[in-house]
């Protein structure tokens, strides 16, 4: 039986471009963002809101004065930082009395040269203004049962839906206004997505239903044949967007239902219109204001599925991804290795910047910790450096520390540009699969990415084309490969590289349709066979539609593998078992974002996995570094210079001796000097090297918390 084809350019991208070809992209990256650090300080909650939620002081006035004052300003510029981001319209409502202290504190930021952005929030409406707005505009989002969804237990923040034409409009109104009357840096999205979280509200109001029948017809209706593969059939404008009544209300494995998947794509096709139209008008305005955008990013969570966004197309429209994740560098209650490399790495191929909330709390350690974890992962920008005190933790504390450790920055910020990775390994996290992928795909990326982060081998997450200089290409159970996909994995093997093949990759076409063999079949070592399925038929009741088979794995001990040409394939039948992986929804059926620690941790065949890469990687890693657990490595290299990185943050309570670190000097490259920089003093800095034959070899003698080789290569 021949496989049959599904080289559909409609259905091989996550994000159907051909939505967005209306709108011109000619956005580029404001320059200051590039050459600037990114040290910011919030104060955004309009003093309206601190009331209305019973969060404020009883000085408060005095209080947001003083979040406008000259003083406010000289004292954030005091503590190294560059940006400030202030109150400004929280769900479309703007308080004229406050808006009077903005353009005071508009006019103190650029006497300093403290650069200024303000907060908008625009996925909610501030209903207890806006009553006679909302008796005439048809604004509002519906939930499948037709009520209104809020934000939370503030109820009076009713959510609002960007199909409706009149929610943008206000939008784009609101951002003329920061730009036109207040010359903003920077505009801080937050809530920046579109239609809501599904399992907690997300919309399926009339326009919604409407557009994703356009969005249908448009995709399907001209191929009534492929259609009719599809779906079953053509009645297109009888299809209904899902999650209806049924509890959990999205899919809680692989999402295979089509309409299922077209929803998806449907909502990330939405996502990536909305922030191309308002990006777009920001840039028309104004080039040189920034956007940081706040769609809560997620590694654990199937974001496609439950936000509605491709992290990958959403960072190309912002400057800063915004991310409110508890993972926070340090060591877990476990001895977990906790940190936001993951986060951070997929957020820097498209050249965006990772803003998240840091805990600095009271420890100086653990200010300079995640001080150092940020500039180490981002790219030299620090990002949050706390907030006014009448809003969250006080950006004054400790404020020597982040001053001391601001202007060693700027001493040496030459060494945080033009930065690119260095890619033994790269997890390919490819959007299109990803989004439909069962949580045990998610759990598998999650624990090869935790050993690669341990052990400290220079890797990278990839979600569309991994980097030129990838050796190795990881496939966390991948089922959802179509035929042109595979064809690159074959093409990248029969070129040399090398593929380590999980569990389910490529078993599925990329409709979720299961192939009769492996769609990697050309390629995997011949003793891989296809899992047989297993059905439960017995629970099936009339109400109960019988559940898709499960894929029945037979030895999962033996891991085959084979040469093929100049690459090497390695196929590991299971990495993670589904038994050991909690539900992922809360009792009442919602999703469970809370902190979860499960996946923070290497596979139970860590050392397996460690032969199984190094067999790979042929003479191992490019770049190594011998230390205690609790040690991280970033490397990087940067363009034009011939220079490479080695960022080492230390999570421990203390500073390590001896560290090791060694690389194989590029073929034609020959290494001129090395230096080592840190922030904790020059004993952190003693260091020596040598160069024997191809191999680099560089002794620190002592790491505090944050010390970077730097290697000049010729
Ligand atoms: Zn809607």
């Amino acid at each position: 039986m021949t496989p049959q084809t599904t080289l559909d350019p409609i259905t091989g991208s996550l994000v159907d471009e051909r939505f967005l070809a209306d709108i011109p992209r000619r956005r580029e990256r404001p320059a200051w963002v590039l050459n600037e650090s990114l040290a910011l300080v919030g104060a955004w909650e309009p003093l309206f809101h601190r009331r209305r939620l019973g969060t404020t002081h009883v000085d408060d006035e005095t209080f947001y004065a003083y979040e406008h004052s000259e003083q406010f300003v000289k004292e954030i510029l005091a503590i190294g930082a560059n940006l400030l981001v202030t109150a400004y319209d929280k769900n479309y409502y703007v308080d004229e009395e406050e808006f009077v202290l903005k353009q005071q504190l508009a006019g103190h930021c650029r006497k300093h040269g403290l650069r200024l952005g303000v907060y908008i929030r625009a996925d909610n409406i501030y209903s207890e203004v806006f009553v006679e707005r909302l008796k005439t505009d048809d604004l509002l989002a519906r939930q499948a049962d037709g009520r209104v969804p809020r934000y939370g237990s503030q109820e009076w923040r009713k959510n609002v839906c960007f199909h409706k034409p009149g929610n943008i409009e206000a939008f784009k109104k609101s951002i003329r206004r920061a730009i036109a009357e207040l010359g903003v840096d920077m505009l801080h999205l937050d809530g920046f997505g579109v239609g809501g979280t599904e399992s907690h509200g997300a919309c399926r109001c009339d326009a919604c239903r409407q557009d994703f029948t356009v969005f249908l017809q448009r995709r399907w209706g001209g191929d009534p044949k492929s259609c009719k593969r599809r779906f079953g059939h053509t009645c297109l404008e009888g299809i209904e967007p899902p999650g209806h009544l049924i509890l959990p209300a999205i899919p809680t494995g692989r999402v295979t239902d089509p309409v299922w998947q077209e929803w998806v794509s449907f909502r990330c096709t939405w996502m990536a219109r909305v922030a191309r139209i308002i990006s777009e008008y920001v840039y028309e305005l104004n080039p040189d204001v920034a956007i940081l955008g706040n769609s809560g990013l997620g590694v654990r969570e199937n974001c496609a599925l439950l936000e509605g966004y491709d992290a990958a197309t959403y960072c190309q429209y912002v400057d800063m991804m915004g991310n409110e994740d508890a993972f926070q560098a340090h060591m877990g209650p476990e001895g977990q290795v906790i940190q936001r490399a993951r986060q951070h790495k997929l957020v820097e191929p498209t050249g965006a910047f990772l803003w998240n909330y840091m805990q600095h709390g009271p420890s100086e350690r653990n200010l300079r910790r995640q001080l150092s974890h940020a500039a180490a992962f981002n790219r030299g920008r620090t990002a949050c450096m706390g907030f006014s005190f009448a809003c969250y933790d006080d950006f004054r504390t400790n404020g020597g520390v982040k001053r001391k450790f601001a202007d060693w920055q700027k001493q040496n910020w030459a060494h945080f540009q033009q930065l690119g990775p260095v890619t033994d390994v790269a997890v390919w996290r490819e959007s299109r699969a990803m989004a439909f992928a069962e949580p045990i795909t998610y759990a598998t990326a999650m624990r090869l990415e935790q050993l690669l982060i341990e052990d400290r081998v220079p890797f990278h997450i990839a979600q569309g084309e991994w980097p030129a200089d990838t050796r190795v290409l990881a496939l966390p159970n991948l089922a959802f490969l179509d035929d042109a996909r595979c064809a690159r994995l074959a093409q990248f093997v029969e070129q040399g590289g090398s593929l380590l093949v999980i569990g389910q990759t490529s078993s599925l076409d990329g409709w979720g349709r299961r192939r009769s063999d492996f769609g990697l079949r050309a390629i995997l070592p011949p003793e891989v066979r296809m899992a047989g399925l297993a059905f439960d038929q017995h629970i099936a009741g009339a109400n109960d539609p019988i559940k898709p088979g499960r894929e029945t794995v037979g030895d999962k001990d033996h891991w085959p593998c084979r040469q093929v040409g100049k690459g090497r394939v390695i196929y590991i039948p299971e990495l993670v078992d589904p038994a050991t992986q909690p539900s992922l929804f809360n009792a009442d059926h919602t999703y469970n974002f809370g902190l979860d620690l499960t996946n923070w941790r290497v596979p139970e065949k860590a050392d397996e996995v460690r032969k199984a890469l190094a067999w790979l990687l042929d003479e191992g890693p490019s770049m190594r570094v011998k230390s205690e657990r609790g040690v991280l490595a970033n490397y990087y290299r940067q363009s034009g210079t011939g220079r490479f990185y080695c960022h080492l943050v230390n999570l421990l309570e203390k500073a390590v001796p001896e560290i090791v670190f060694d690389m194989d000097v590029p073929a034609g490259s020959q290494v001129a000097s090395v230096r080592v920089i840190s922030p904790d003093g020059v004993d952190a800095e003693r260091h020596r090297w040598e160069v024997a034959g191809t191999h680099l070899l560089v002794e620190l003698a002592r790491l505090d918390i944050y010390s970077v080789i730097i290697i000049q290569t010729t």
